[in-house]
């Protein structure tokens, strides 16, 4: 009788120390904002960027285009093929917005490295622009295009994603989720990317809101206190007037906002040069992947501790 009572104690013990050295469950939302220029976001007031900021480094100076590699045009074919798959065109072999020459099977979207690994995470993809669906996303256990959402303008499809990726962040366990947003574009497109343009500051402000409605989503998870978020955000282009194509050689096209938000995170401004590819190296480090070197990875590892 007194052996078992021991036994009893000595399990609840060791229960209770194995769960104390258990780490924190690793998650990463990755937020795409398409066509945000650093300034504008400085421009705008944005209390959901800023706290992103806040708990985590920042940089105004990442460039869409490498150093060793800079033949394709920089718009968002090319943009988003380079920031979720964290190799350079000559590899992911995207030049254009007609995908023509794609290798994702080579180079796929970061998803697949995470599946290669860890095949129980689960992964979801949100994007408005449904090339990015149709070309880019795989290896993805819920996706959505939002090609058939009305009212079918992207300020409102953004609001979509925010309430949907909210969601499925707060109800479900999806370890790797990106959200993508459109609509900071498509007002560079029609009034100007630049600080001083209305219609585009309040596009931004637009995705400060929903960045709000999807932090607010992760903080209502039951075992918040537990885990362990990473949040990154950057853009495939910024722009100049109403456009960004053949911007090669101009800073305000080829210049993006580069966040990395998270407790494991070191605070402050990021003194090294960032570029688009960093996203997926560092997505992948912080989930416990190890980066195998024939995966021929262009990016590099930013801010964590
Ligand atoms: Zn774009």
């Amino acid at each position: 009788m007194r052996f078992s009572l021991l036994a009893v104690l000595l399990l609840v013990i060791s229960q209770t120390f194995t769960h104390a050295a258990d780490p924190p469950a690793k998650y990463v939302l990755v937020i795409g904002v398409d066509g945000l220029r650093p300034d504008a976001l400085q421009k705008a007031t944005t209390p959901n960027f800023d706290k992103l900021s806040r708990n985590g480094a920042t940089s105004y100076t990442c460039q869409i285009l490498g150093t060793r590699y800079k033949k394709n045009d920089t718009i968002s074919g090319p943009g988003w093929s380079s920031f979720l798959t964290g190799v350079w065109a000559d590899k992911h072999g995207v030049h254009d917005n007609s995908f023509k020459g794609k290798k994702f099977g080579e180079y796929p979207h970061f998803f697949a490295r995470v599946k290669s690994q860890f095949p129980t995470y689960k992964t979801a993809h949100f994007v408005d622009w449904a090339p990015i669906d149709d070309h880019v996303v795989s290896h993805a256990d819920f996706h959505n295009g939002y090609k058939a959402h009305q009212p079918s303008d992207l300020g409102a499809k953004d609001k979509a994603i925010a309430a949907d990726a909210s969601k499925l962040i707060a109800d479900k366990d999806y370890r790797v989720i990106v959200a993508y947003f459109g609509n900071c574009d498509s007002a560079g497109h029609g009034k100007g990317f630049h600080p001083s343009v209305p219609t585009y500051i309040s596009a931004i402000e637009a995705v400060d809101g929903h960045i709000g409605t999807l932090l607010t989503a992760i903080a209502s998870r039951t075992n918040y206190k537990q885990e362990d978020w990473l949040i990154l955000l950057s853009a495939d282009h910024g722009g100049k007037g109403t456009g960004h194509s053949s911007g090669h050689n101009v800073p305000e096209i080829l210049t993006t906002p580069f966040i990395v938000s998270g407790n494991n995170v070191k605070r402050g401004p990021i003194k090294e040069q960032v570029y688009v590819v960093d996203i997926p190296t560092t997505a992948l480090h912080h989930l416990g992947v190890d980066i195998a070197a024939d995966w021929k990875l262009d990016g590099k590892v930013i801010g964590l501790r």
